[in-house]
């Protein structure tokens, strides 16, 4: 398959890991849109959020404990951070490979801006 994030789990394809378990793998983006920005996968290849079946949703909480712990060891937790998943053409979804963006480390601005 592919997918790049599937590649960069299997290490085929270079990344800055931040934080790994048996089922979820957290690097940071390349091309980071805040002072903290990380990406938060499932090891799972799931396209979307459009895609995930009702046997992923506990893998999904996974991805959002991953995305908690992420957020307390990157030091943003207290100061506050986004979370954010773009599904689809329309949500502006790049890499159909589900992902969590957290988006820290300065104040963000309102989501309608
Ligand atoms: P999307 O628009 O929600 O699909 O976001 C995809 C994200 O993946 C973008 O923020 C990219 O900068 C990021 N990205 C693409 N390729 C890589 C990579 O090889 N390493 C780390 N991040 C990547």
């Amino acid at each position: 398959m592919d997918c790049i994030f599937c590649k960069i789990i299997e290490g085929a394809i270079p990344s800055s890991k931040i934080y790994e378990t048996d089922n979820v793998l957290v690097f940071r983006d390349i091309q980071p849109a805040a002072p903290v920005h990380a990406l938060i996968i499932p090891k799972k290849h799931i396209a979307s959020m459009n895609d995930a079946k009702d046997g992923d949703f506990a893998l999904l909480g996974e991805v959002l404990a991953a995305a908690q712990h992420t957020a307390q060891e990157l030091g943003v937790a207290d100061s506050g951070y986004r979370l954010i998943n773009n599904c689809g053409a329309d949500g502006g979804q790049v890499v159909f490979h589900i992902h969590f963006h957290l988006l820290g480390g300065e104040k963000l601005g309102p989501l309608n801006a």
